[in-house]
C-alpha cells in the first residue's frame, strides 16, 4: 500500500518479451471477457447491491477526476483485446448514468481482434433509461443489452429497488431495446428468499415464448454491505423444480466454455431460461473474466479485495507495451477461485468479507 492509501501499480516486468498475445492464468484459463464499470453511481438502491443505509446522501462516490476517461478506457480495452478479449460488457453502478456513453460505445466498437473480427459489445442496465437511449446506443455500435428485473409485481419490485421505480418503465425499456435490435436480450432476476421468490414462476410464465431469455441469479455474498446470509439464497435447483412443476424443462448444452448460466429449454418449445448458480455450483473452473473498476483498477475476481492500479500506469505515461506486459504478468499468476472454495467451506459468512469491494464499484 502506498502512503496515500492507494494500491501500488502492478509491477512492470523488466523484460517485455513475455507475456504478450494470448494468455493463460495459473489454472490454464484464458482471458476472454472484460467487464468495464463506467460509474459507481446508481439511481436504484437495490437491497442486495446498494442498500440505502450504506449508500446514503453522505456516501463518498468517486470524484469525476478519478474516473477513467473514455480515451483511457479505450486504450486499456485495446491492450486487453490484444491479449484475447473478444467480449466487452459495460456495467456499473448504472452505466446509462454516465454522460455520453454512446461516445464510448462508438470508440469501443471500432476495435478489432488480432484476427480482424469486431468485438461483442454488451451492456448491463437496470433499464430505467433504456427507452430513451436504446436507439442511440444501437446507432453507436452496441450489440446487445442485459436488463435486470427482479419482479413483475410493482410492490415487490419497488421494495427491491427501494426508489419506487415501476415495473412498466423497465418493460418499456426492454421493448424499446428489442425494437431497435439490441438482442438477444437477457433479463436478470436476482432471487432473494422471502423477498421475490414468489415471483419465480410468474416471471417464467411472462417471458416464456417471448424473444427474451430470463436468467435467475442466486443471491451472492458480493461486497460487504448487503448483509448476505446463506438462508436467503434459493438454490438454482429449487428454481428449476418450481418452474418445471408447471412448465417442464429440459437441460441444454452450454453455448461456449465459461458460460455463466446453465441453459434450460421448455419442453414444449417455449424458449429457454438460464440459471446462474454462483453460490451452489461455482463456475470458477472456466472463468475467463477480468473486471476494470470505474477508477481503472483491474480485478481478476468478483470477490477480490484488491485491484491493480492500471490508471497509475496510464497517467504515469507508460507505453502500451508496458501496460500490456503488466496485464499479462497479472493474468499469468491469477489463481482466483473464490466461489469454488466458498462452496467447499460454506459455513455462513466469509471472514474476509469486510475487505471486499462493492459490486457497484467493481461492476457486476
Ligand atoms: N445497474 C446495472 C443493473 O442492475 O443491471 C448494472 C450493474 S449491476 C451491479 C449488475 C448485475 O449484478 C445486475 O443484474 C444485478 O442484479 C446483479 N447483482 C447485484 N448485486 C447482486 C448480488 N448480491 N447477488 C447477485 N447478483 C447481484
Ligand atoms: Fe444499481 Fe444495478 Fe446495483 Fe441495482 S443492481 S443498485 S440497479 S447497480
Ligand atoms: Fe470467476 Fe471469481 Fe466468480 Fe470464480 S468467484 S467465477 S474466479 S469471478
Amino acid at each position: 500500500m502506498l502512503s496515500d492509501g492507494r494500491a501500488p501499480p502492478p509491477a512492470i516486468p523488466a523484460r517485455l518479451d513475455a507475456p504478450t498475445g494470448l494468455l493463460a492464468d495459473a489454472l490454464g484459463r484464458p482471458l476472454h471477457d472484460l467487464r468495464i464499470s463506467v460509474t459507481d453511481r446508481c439511481n436504484f438502491r437495490c437491497v442486495y447491491c446498494m442498500p440505502k443505509e450504506v449508500f446514503d446522501k453522505d456516501y463518498a462516490y468517486l470524484p469525476h477526476s478519478s474516473l477513467l476517461s473514455f480515451e483511457e478506457i479505450t486504450r486499456l480495452a485495446t491492450v486487453f483485446v490484444a491479449h484475447g478479449v473478444e467480449k466487452l460488457r459495460l456495467t456499473g453502478g448504472e452505466p446509462l448514468l454516465r454522460k455520453n456513453l454512446e461516445r464510448l460505445v462508438g470508440m469501443l466498437s471500432s476495435l478489432r481482434t488480432p484476427g480482424g473480427r469486431a468485438l461483442d459489445i454488451t451492456l448491463t442496465t437496470n433499464g430505467s433509461l433504456l427507452a430513451k437511449k436504446a436507439q442511440s446506443l444501437k446507432d453507436a455500435g452496441l450489440n446487445r443489452v442485459t436488463v435486470s428485473l427482479d419482479s413483475l409485481d410493482d410492490t415487490t419490485f419497488k421494495r427491491m429497488n427501494d426508489v419506487d421505480f415501476a415495473v412498466a418503465d423497465v418493460l418499456a425499456g426492454i421493448d424499446a431495446a428489442h425494437a431497435v435490435g439490441l438482442g438477444p436480450i437477457k433479463i436478470n432476476m436476482v432471487v432473494k428468499a422471502g423477498m421475490n421468490d414468489q415471483e419465480i414462476v410468474p416471471m417464467a410464465r411472462h417471458f416464456k415464448g417471448s424473444p427474451y431469455i430470463l436468467r435467475f441469479i442466486e443471491y451472492m455474498d458480493v461486497g460487504a454491505s448487503n448483509g448476505w446470509n446463506l438462508a436467503e439464497v434459493i438454490p438454482s435447483a429449487d428454481v428449476a423444480r418450481r418452474i418445471s412443476a408447471e412448465m417442464p424443462l429440459v437441460s441444454l448444452q452450454a453455448n461456449y466454455n465459461g458460460e455463466t448460466a446453465a441453459r434450460w429449454r421448455y419442453a414444449d418449445g417455449g424458449g429457454e431460461i438460464g440459471l446462474i448458480s454462483s453460490v451452489t455450483q461455482a463456475f470458477c473452473k472456466d472463468c475467463s473474466r477480468a473486471r476494470l473498476s470505474t477508477e481503472g483498477k483491474l480485478y481478476t475476481c468478483l470477490f477480490a479485495s484488491r485491484g491493480h492500479d492500471l490508471r497509475a500506469l496510464l497517467r504515469d505515461g507508460r507505453s502500451d507495451a508496458e501496460i500490456s506486459a503488466a496485464v499479462g504478468a497479472l493474468w499469468n499468476v491469477r489463481a482466483d477461485r473464490y466461489s469454488e472454495t466458498r462452496t467447499i467451506n460454506t459455513s455462513g459468512i466469509d471472514e474476509h468479507r469486510e475487505k471486499r469491494v462493492e459490486m457497484s464499484y467493481i461492476g457486476g
